[in-house]
Formats: structure tokens, sequence, C-alpha cells
């Protein structure tokens, strides 16, 4: 009741509870340092599957690392790849998919996510995406190229068909640096 209003990577995760369930299977489209991949896979559980992209060794190692200290590296398929391709990897459907995106934390934030392949990206995974099942987008607005890759993702999602997509935005409109962005995406029944 007291808590404080949830920073937008709280609230992907709110939303991740709400609608995924052990044995779901899920991709982390940008693994980082891997706390979203080690918070997917503790969610869909040893039954579940979790796919995480990332274009830089150093992330893979420290998601691989990150789960494997946490007891939770079987259910989980690291690829060094970009996530414009997981066409090439992905068999069947997903009931969730998130993006963090933006630079990694603590490498070079010159390696950073971009429009066009971020929205190849969310294409494929709208067609991969069950019924009920949802993509949840943070985006960072602050670095060089970030408020471009938001204002053109969001200028795709919301011509989406509101008979398919619920699709939600939520951010804090109040700050003094720029707001992180949550782009939130339900496939309706
Ligand atoms: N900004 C977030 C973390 C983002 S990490 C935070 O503050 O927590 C974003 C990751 O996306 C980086 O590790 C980067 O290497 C990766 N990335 C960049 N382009 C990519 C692509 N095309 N496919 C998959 N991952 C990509």
């Amino acid at each position: 009741m007291h808590e404080d209003f949830r920073q937008s990577v709280e609230f992907s995760h709110d939303l991740f509870k709400r609608h995924i369930s052990q044995g779901d299977r899920v991709l982390d489209a940008t693994a980082g340092n891997g706390k979203d991949t080690l918070f997917l896979a503790e969610l869909v559980g040893p039954q579940g599957k979790v796919w995480a992209f990332d274009i830089q060794k150093k992330a893979i190692n420290n998601t691989d690392r990150l789960l494997k200290d946490n007891n939770v590296r079987e259910q989980v398929s690291l690829i060094l790849a970009g996530h414009e391709n997981l066409d090439n990897y992905i068999e069947g459907k997903v009931e969730g998919i998130i993006f963090n995106l933006g630079y990694l934390p603590g490498g070079n934030k010159k390696i950073v996510t971009r429009p066009e392949t971020t929205l190849i990206a969310l294409k494929s995974g709208l067609d991969i995406l069950k019924v009920k099942g949802i993509i949840v987008m943070v985006f960072y607005t602050g670095h060089q190229g970030g408020k471009k890759e938001f204002d053109e993702i969001y200028d795709y999602v919301k011509e989406l068909d509101h008979n398919q997509y619920n699709v939600l935005h939520y951010h804090f409109v109040n700050q003094k640096k720029p707001p992180a962005e949550l782009v939130g995406i339900k496939k309706r029944g």
C-alpha cells in the first residue's frame, strides 16, 4: 500500500508475473547482463523454456554466469545473434517476449539496439506470439538514438489493430531526466 510507483523494469516484471506461468515458452530479446533472463527462467521453471539473444559475447557470458549461479541454466538457450534473426532459432509459438533496449550496462555505450532491427524483431515477435501472450518493451531515451528508437516503434505499435492487440504505454511524466518508456502489447483472443 505504501510502495512507490513501479519503475519501468519492475513494472515489466509485474506484467510477466500476471501473464506467464511455469512451463511457458518465453524470449528475452536483449540478454544484457542477464537480469531479465534470470527472472524469466525462474518464472517459467524447469518445465519451461527461455531463449535469450544478444549480439555481444560479453553479454552472453555474463548471462550464462548469472544463470549458472542461480541454478536455472538448463531451461535457457543463449543465442549469440541479433534478435532480428529470431525466426531462425525459434520453432513454434511463445507466451511472452521482453525487450530491454539500449546499451549493455557497464559495457560499450556505442553498441545499442537500433530502430530498424528492433522493428524487425518486434514484427517477428508478433507473428510467433500466442493468443493472450504479451510483448513488453522498455526503452531508454537518454542516450544517443534512444528517443528515435522509441518514436519509431511507438509509431508502429499505435497503429496495431485494436481487434487483435491491446497496446499499453507506461511512463513517468514529471521526471527531470528523460524517462524510461514501457510499451506492452497483448494479443487478444
Ligand atoms: N539498458 C538496459 C539494458 C539493455 S541491455 C538497462 O539499463 O538495464 C541491451 C542489450 O541489447 C545489450 O547487451 C546489447 O548488446 C544488446 N543488443 C543490441 N543490439 C541487439 C540486437 N540486434 N539483437 C540482440 N541484442 C542486441
